[in-house]
């Protein structure tokens, strides 16, 4: 209660300095609480302005949408929300719902929109391209194909100069799982317990993510190894991450000698040891994993895993669907900020900002070895609108600093987030590079045990109800993950960080009741 108090207190003084009191917190109408609630103020952050005004809603009804979902759209639970949102248009970072509440949206549609909802850019590529010519197989040539092939792989070093474009981050690392086995002619592939690297039959057996696992037989040939998550696994200290905020654990390490980072090696050397053959086709790794929670591993451990891999003859691969396109900041590729050469890198998602698009690069002696054993062939990948688009996107991240934008808020934001941690003990990590932030929910620091799910969605619930959509990941769902457009600003992060902290003052008031 005590902790409550501080919380209120601090809140109001802070607050009314910078937010106008909008009204009482719906769900804590004071009349049915205890005396004590009725003495806390309830603060709705003031949304940062916006220009655009969307046009109104006049499709489907909810009640509607509903029916059909329940008739005729997948059984499988995927929309956020004990009420899912029904979204309606979107602008740059924001977007609008169909009753026209604005959501400053700080998940990207799951980290894909790069340069923001509707950018004009590429809007206007995507129509004039149109007008032009949609699709034509790869049977034929097109200027839009190659010119997005010259400029794509001139943001990337040598030899990693072939690209093959497909349309899903999925696909893309089914083919390169074909490739690292192509090349090796070996059939054994490793990837972090924790790991999404898509839902195909194929990549099934890359994702370690226990909701994805079917009774089915699939993965056959690929092996988990232990994720080295500095936070919640069983090593990890203070100086472990790249990161601007560090793990709240404590360690004798001394800068550049981490011992969490040798204990997870030994790890590593015991899967290479005990569970794959001799020989291995591959190595697949998130520079930073997503799905899991925005799990950083030790600094150096990438690269040491990769001379590993090599020593077993295996390829590196790099998953960079969602680190890509300049999102973390300091680097235009994640693999980049691990100070490794991958064989083989996978991209998806930023790539198109929304337009479904994917591509594959590697090295052109890796990419004979397919081009000898198969017609790889693919009707949709690389066609006329998804190049037209993929290039406007490339142009727009260089044209309006959006790397730059991503390093200097995202670390702005990372800052932020952490004063929070320390204020509330139920935020365990924050972590993260560039726009790629994670926070992380646990019932208290000393236990680290997560925070249990009801309430993680409660928190989740009521950040949405005050305008700030964000993401969740991590093994129970425990973690928020923060990955704006990078167009984001830094008035954007503090309203964001209001509101956060907001919701968790009014959480620890239902947790004192
Ligand atoms: N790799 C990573 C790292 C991802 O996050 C995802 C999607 N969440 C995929 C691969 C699969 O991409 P897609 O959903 O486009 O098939």
């Amino acid at each position: 209660m005590a902790l409550a108090w501080r919380h209120l207190r601090r809140a109001f003084h802070l607050e009314t300095s910078s937010l106008r009191i909008l009204k009482t917190y719906p769900s804590l109408s004071c009349a049915s609480r205890t005396p004590a609630s009725k003495l806390t103020f309830h603060t709705k952050p003031e949304m940062p302005s916006c220009d655009f005004s969307p046009e109104r809603y006049q499709s489907l009804a909810y009640s509607h949408i509903l029916e059909i979902h329940k008739q005729h759209l997948s059984p499988v639970r995927t929309a956020y929300f004990q009420k899912p949102l029904l979204l309606h248009q979107g602008h740059m970072e924001w977007l609008f719902d169909s009753d026209g509440n604005r959501y400053l949206d700080f998940f990207s549609g799951i980290v894909t929109v790069s340069v923001g909802h509707c950018h004009p850019k590429v809007n206007a590529v995507a129509q004039e391209q149109m007008e032009r010519l949609w699709h034509t197989s790869s049977i034929f040539f097109h200027p839009q194909m190659h010119e997005y092939a010259e400029k794509l792989s001139a943001l990337l070093p040598e030899p990693l100069k072939v690209i093959f474009l497909v349309n899903s981050g999925s696909e893309a690392n089914d083919l390169a799982m074909v490739m690292a086995r192509a090349y090796s002619k070996k059939t054994d592939i490793i990837s972090f317990r924790g790991a999404y690297h898509g839902c195909s039959p194929y990549t099934l057996g890359l994702s370690n993510v226990g909701s994805f696992k079917m009774e089915l037989p699939s993965g056959m040939g690929c092996h988990s190894t232990m994720c080295p998550d500095v936070f919640r696994g069983p090593w990890g200290g203070s100086y472990c991450r790249d990161s601007p905020v560090q793990t709240i654990r404590k360690c004798s390490c001394v800068p550049d000698c981490c011992q969490a980072k040798e204990q997870y090696i030994e790890q590593f050397k015991d899967t290479l040891n005990t569970c794959v053959a001799k020989s291995i086709a591959g190595f697949f790794a998130e520079p930073i994993q997503g799905v899991n929670g925005v799990v950083q591993y030790p600094k150096g451990f990438l690269k040491e895993v990769f001379e590993l891999v090599r020593e077993r003859g295996g390829v590196c691969i790099a998953d960079e669907v969602q680190t890509g396109f300049g999102r973390l900041g300091s680097h235009f590729w994640g693999f980049q900020t691990q100070d490794v050469m991958p064989d083989i890198v996978t991209m998806a998602k930023g790539i198109g900002n929304g337009f479904p698009m994917a591509a594959v690069v590697t090295t052109s002696e890796i990419a004979k070895s397919l081009a000898n054993c198969l017609l790889h062939f693919n009707t949709f990948g690389g066609s006329p609108l998804a190049c037209a688009i993929g290039s406007a996107v490339l142009e727009v991240i260089k044209e309006e600093n959006m790397q730059e934008n991503s390093q200097e808020v995202g670390t702005y934001m990372l800052l932020k987030f952490a004063n929070l941690r320390d204020e509330f003990d139920i935020i365990g990590d924050v972590r993260g590079k560039g726009l790629m932030v994670g926070i992380e929910m646990v019932q208290d620091k000393r236990s680290r045990r997560p925070l249990p799910l009801k309430e993680v969605n409660q928190i989740h619930e009521d950040c949405k109800d005050m305008g700030l959509i964000m993401g969740r990941g991590g093994p129970f769902s425990q973690t928020f993950r923060i990955m704006p457009p990078m167009c984001v600003t830094k008035p954007e992060v503090d309203f964001a960080v209001e509101v956060f902290r907001s919701v968790l003052i009014q959480h620890m008031e239902r947790r004192a009741k």
